[in-house]
């Protein structure tokens, strides 16, 4: 080869060099032929956040079993809005939105950096309402406390998604229909919440334990139940499955992110739960992964 053939092959090296670099770097967000798999996560405690207990490790173990998303997008139980939000911020703040906990919860920085193009990108997709680009939140607990087990080199952007509180249930589960192509985008999307979750009914003597009061039980079974059969329309209405359901869901607020989940279900998607227990007497922290995979 001679010098200028040489150093033609030198150029045209480094200009695919550096296309295959670029296209490493836009190409998470491309459409891809699988699907990415959509969560819901019962995130319980936020001390969950700092322990090593069998919750946490189960998002450890997920976190490696399925591939590793572009982004996370999470719709929090804790960020409850007028309006439908995203965070679009480059680097959203860890909030300690809760009290009563020891330091070291409180001492929790997780620096995953935001996508504020995602943002856009998501607001551009839902066209049933306008969702505004917001830049004061950051990342709650309800979505670090889970997030920082399944990633906790912070290397992956997460953003969240608000939940309206003027809208009804229906509202949620349409909205969330709006953000399927996200999964195929690589976009890994958590409902963070607790199907049955009633602070007030808390047995305070079995906090750590395993237990679950009948109500609660029949409740956890019966969504199960309804998951597993694709009876989407009896989870939207849950007012409809009776008195327990009314302990269960006291306030819609943990149990809408379930909702979130259950729109974005592709007909090929197998249905499994982990974490199927109950804690405290009145919570669940019953888990549901939908994967196509
Ligand atoms: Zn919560």
């Amino acid at each position: 080869m001679n010098r200028k053939n040489f150093v033609k092959t030198m150029i045209a090296g480094a200009a695919v060099g550096s296309l295959s670099t670029l296209h490493k770097i836009t190409s998470n967000l491309k459409n891809s032929e699988k699907l990415m798999p959509a969560l819901f996560v019962g995130h319980g405690s936020p001390m969950n956040g700092i322990l090593n207990n069998e919750f946490s490790q189960k998002w450890s173990t997920l976190a490696y079993k399925i591939p590793k998303p572009s982004a996370v997008l999470v719709v929090s139980a804790h960020w409850y809005t007028k309006g439908t939000k995203v965070t679009a911020m480059d680097f959203p703040a860890t909030i300690h939105d809760f009290g009563g906990f020891p330091r070291e919860l409180f001492e929790v920085q997780y620096k995953a950096p935001g996508n504020p193009e995602l943002a856009k990108e998501t607001s551009a997709l839902i066209k049933s309402t306008s969702v505004e680009l917001d830049h004061e939140w950051g990342l709650d607990h309800g979505a670090w406390v889970i997030v920082k087990h399944m990633y906790p080199n912070a290397d992956i952007p997460v953003l969240q998604l608000s939940i309206d509180y003027t809208k009804p249930p229906t509202y949620h589960y349409q909205l969330a229909q709006e953000l399927y192509e996200l999964r195929k985008k690589g976009v890994l999307i958590i409902g963070s919440g607790n199907m049955v979750h009633n602070l007030r009914m808390v047995a305070w003597d079995k906090i750590n334990d395993n237990y679950g009061y009948d109500w609660a039980l029949e409740l956890n079974q019966k969504f199960k139940s309804l998951i597993e059969s694709k009876d989407h329309e009896s989870l939207i209405h849950y007012k409809n499955l009776g008195q327990a359901a009314n302990l269960a869901i006291p306030s819609p607020d943990h149990y809408l992110p379930l909702l979130y989940t259950l729109g974005l279900q592709d007909k090929k998607d197998e249905i499994s739960f982990f974490n199927d227990k109950a804690v405290a007497g009145s919570l669940t922290m019953t888990s549901v992964e939908l994967n196509a995979l």
